[in-house]
């Protein structure tokens, strides 16, 4: 196993102690949404008690303070993803929102009939939907590269729809469902080869992976806090900066603007001019603990013990009957692992780990066309994070055998 003691970090959530259905719990849904260690759920209140405001609008004491509150989480971020700096990230409620404020706002400006958009065919919904409403309003077309039959993103494929067309490359850092890493660097050279944007879905990466966005060359990368320890309702978009300066608001009202007159108005500088209204000013702060958090057991750490999961999970399942495992594995395989007990409804699987205190997932994952490549309707997942442990696979595995018999018994 890794160097992290995911037995030790496990005291910091107290939820990990609960019994259900009589049975401790093993939370195996991680891809969905982590839990919370205290540190973070701390913060919070120590905002509420304390600090609380509203931001950039006070001269008094409280508002100043929940400001630089504020502004130190947006920093923690950029320093989280090696952004060259804060300013250009903008808090948002979590992924699907930061895309949708892409796609709205530079894909209006930018995006002309025939132009197209490249997607691949493992795309969470939220890296789909947000470029189809796009496309239908500027004429632009939505584009999707296939998969391998190791169920990687198909290179080759990449590079046949590449053309002087391409105006934006949509790929996730990390499938929600395959768990495989997609080769940012070389889909977004070769992404700027044709003139394209890269923009990345960051929301299965940033809490698993180390991020760098410099180094992966995005212009666009886009994160959930409450997948990496963060709280619900906070989110955030990087961009390169002088694409965001060039961008217009998505959202309009107060804290956007510069002026505003009756017939019209000019707007604030980045980052501003994209967090119009109050934001989740609690969710920020709880977010900039939450990189805090993860940053003091180590990304690196953090993958790496992700993947002596997986590899250990794969192991004790691949061997198994009548169990179908999807996903390549490799180096580039994160901690996710979806599968089905053949003849069973992913959903009577999920119920029944249920009942031995094992949480997963079961259903598309938001990943329609996925699951369409796949040949499949749906499919249990099992996600892994820091603070779980080999014994941890050692039940559900066995629990998943007795699942499996169980059903085969009705079959
Ligand atoms: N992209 C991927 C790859 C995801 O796994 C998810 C969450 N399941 C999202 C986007 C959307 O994240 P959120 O619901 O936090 O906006």
């Amino acid at each position: 196993m890794s160097q992290l003691e995911p037995v030790k970090l496990r005291q910091d959530f107290p939820i990990l102690s609960r019994k259900i259905h009589g049975k401790p719990l093993i939370y195996f849904d991680n891809a969905a949404s982590s839990q919370r260690p205290k540190q973070v759920v701390e913060a919070m209140s120590n905002y509420y008690y304390q600090h609380h405001a509203n931001v950039h609008r006070g001269a008094h004491t409280l508002s100043v303070e929940a400001t630089e509150m504020y502004e130190e989480a947006r920093r923690k971020v950029a320093r989280f993803i090696n952004a060259p700096a804060a300013e250009s990230v903008v808090f948002t409620r979590n992924t699907t929102e930061a895309i949708n404020l892409i796609a709205n706002s530079y894909g209006r400006k930018n995006l002309r009939p025939g132009d197209e958009i490249i997607i691949c065919h493992a795309e969470h919904h939220a890296n789909i939907v947000p470029w189809h409403l796009i496309a239908e309003q500027t004429g632009a077309v939505v584009k999707a590269v296939g998969l391998t039959s190791e169920r990687r993103l198909d290179m080759e494929q990449l590079d046949d729809l590449l053309s002087k067309r391409s105006k934006i490359v949509a790929i996730a850092h990390m499938s929600n469902v395959l768990g495989v890493v997609h080769p940012i660097r070389e889909i977004a050279d070769k992404a700027h080869a044709v003139g394209a944007v890269m923009v990345v879905d960051g929301a299965q990466a940033a809490p698993h992976v180390p991020v760098d966005v410099q180094a992966l060359a995005a212009d666009f990368y886009t994160l959930s806090g409450h997948k990496m320890c963060g709280p619900t309702g906070a989110g955030a978009l990087w961009a390169k900066a002088e694409i965001l300066r060039e961008m217009p608001p998505f959202l309009g009202g107060g804290e956007m603007i510069r002026k505003v007159y009756i017939d019209h108005s000019s707007y604030a500088d980045i980052p501003m001019r994209f967090e119009a209204g109050t934001p989740n000013i609690a969710e920020a702060i709880g977010l900039g603990a939450a990189v805090d958090y993860l940053e003091g057991i180590g990304m690196p750490e953090i993958f790496a013990h992700d993947q002596a999961m997986v590899r250990y999970a794969l192991e004790l399942l691949k061997p198994l009957e009548g169990i179908e495992l999807y996903g390549p594995e490799g180096a580039d395989r994160g901690g996710i692992i979806a599968f089905n007990v053949l003849g069973t409804h992913p959903h009577d699987v999920a119920t029944a780990l249920d009942g031995e205190g094992i949480a997963v997932r079961a259903g598309h994952h938001c990943a329609q066309p996925l699951m369409r490549a796949l040949g499949v309707q749906s499919t249990a997942r099992a996600s892994f994070y820091f603070y779980n442990t080999e014994e941890e696979v050692d039940r559900f595995v066995g629990a998943l055998i007795k699942t499996r018999d169980f059903f085969a018994a009705f079959a």
